[in-house]
């Protein structure tokens, strides 16, 4: 029997950490950066849209200095979005900062790479490991049909660029929305699959500005798994599964590589939600569907102490829900669409 290691005298203890009133631990933060988009993704945001004005975003002391105050009560592990963050300048001095902060274990990055191309290598040397790219077609019409601008080009060559950088892992994420880009899913799971990257697939939900979700068009991670194992490899659940993780994980069993599903409609993971959230404005929201946030901007701004944002975020954790309720009548869709609360 391996014997137990003596405490480390030097260790900070972790304060009572972030537990929900199901027992949720919450190590899980992800910070929108600005609501801005070059991109106007037709699941995701309106085309006609008014950003909020510069002075409502947190600027990149606030969110350090919140993401300090919340890493000894757990919180470890980070990942910025928006928006699209790459739209926020020196995203790399935000990225420095973060990873200097003693408990934070992993930062993470999601973003449609428009922009990464000339960025990427000063991420990478600011400290950032992953890099989520959403991409969710290879054909160039349908890119512009689904995010309302041209941009494919620029997208595969920040894929590229993060590549010669040295991020590992970077995973694709790809919405498949039925009538719309589900002939995608075998075309981007083999690109994926060349180029040595994660590929994962999210089921459609109901975070649209348009208010135009409907059950029938989210095409299921069923679905996409059928279609991958009859037309590009047969897989099986992978064995190292994080039972946290909101991606249920399977691999090719030639080895080709990893598939992730995010089956939040299909097979909702609300029981094991970790996530918190930070708006670019300063709000904390305990869910994507939530339909109350709590304030932190203003405790942030006015100097409050540690504390009073330690009671905002307590007090936020224990108003969290049991679960986000799509599958029932009673389902209400939050204001804020997706690009506002940072997906
Ligand atoms: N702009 C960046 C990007 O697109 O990667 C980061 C922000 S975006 C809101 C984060 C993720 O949310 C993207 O992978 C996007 O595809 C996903 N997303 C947006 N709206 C969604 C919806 N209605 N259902 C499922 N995923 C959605
Ligand atoms: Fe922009 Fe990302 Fe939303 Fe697309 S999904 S509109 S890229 S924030």
């Amino acid at each position: 029997m391996t014997p137990t290691p003596p405490p480390d005298p030097l260790a900070k203890p972790i304060a009572r950490g972030l537990t929900d009133s199901f027992g949720r631990v919450h190590d899980n933060l992800r910070i929108s950066v600005t609501d801005r988009c070059n991109l106007r993704c037709v699941y995701c945001m309106p085309e006609q849209v008014r950003f909020m004005p510069r002075e409502r975003l947190l600027s990149f002391e606030e969110i350090a200095r919140f993401v300090a105050i919340v890493a000894p009560l757990g919180v470890a592990k980070l990942r910025l979005t928006g928006g699209e963050p790459l739209m926020r300048k020196d995203l790399d001095v935000l990225v420095r900062m973060l990873v200097a902060i003693p408990g934070i274990a992993d930062l993470g990055l999601t973003t449609n790479g428009i922009l990464l191309a000339p960025i990427a290598a000063r991420l990478r040397d600011a400290g950032l490991e992953r890099i989520n790219v959403s991409l969710d077609t290879l054909d160039p019409e349908r890119f512009e049909r689904l995010a309302r601008r041209k941009g494919l080009d620029d997208v595969i060559a920040g894929i590229h660029a993060a590549k010669r950088a040295g991020f590992d892992p970077i995973k694709l994420n790809a919405v498949v929305i039925r009538g719309f880009n589900e002939q995608d899913v075998v075309p981007l799971a083999r690109f994926a699959r060349e180029l040595g990257l994660g590929m994962r697939f999210i089921e459609y939900m109901p975070l649209d500005a348009e208010h135009a979700w409907e059950r029938d068009k989210v095409f299921l991670a069923d679905e996409i798994l059928d279609a991958l194992a009859r037309e590009v490899g047969p897989l099986a659940p992978a064995a190292d599964q994080d039972p946290r993780a909101p991606a249920l994980d399977y691999d090719y069993l030639d080895g080709g590589g990893r598939v992730g599903l995010i089956s939040s409609i299909s097979r909702p993971f609300c029981m094991s939600c970790n996530r918190l959230r930070l708006t670019a404005d300063g709000k904390i929201r305990n869910c994507l569907f939530a339909l109350e946030e709590t304030d932190v901007r203003a405790l942030l701004r006015s100097g409050d102490p540690a504390e009073a944002v330690e009671r905002a975020v307590r007090a936020s954790v224990a108003a969290k829900w049991e679960g986000h309720e799509i599958n029932t009548a009673r389902f209400v869709q939050p204001d804020r669409t997706m690009h506002s609360i940072g997906g």
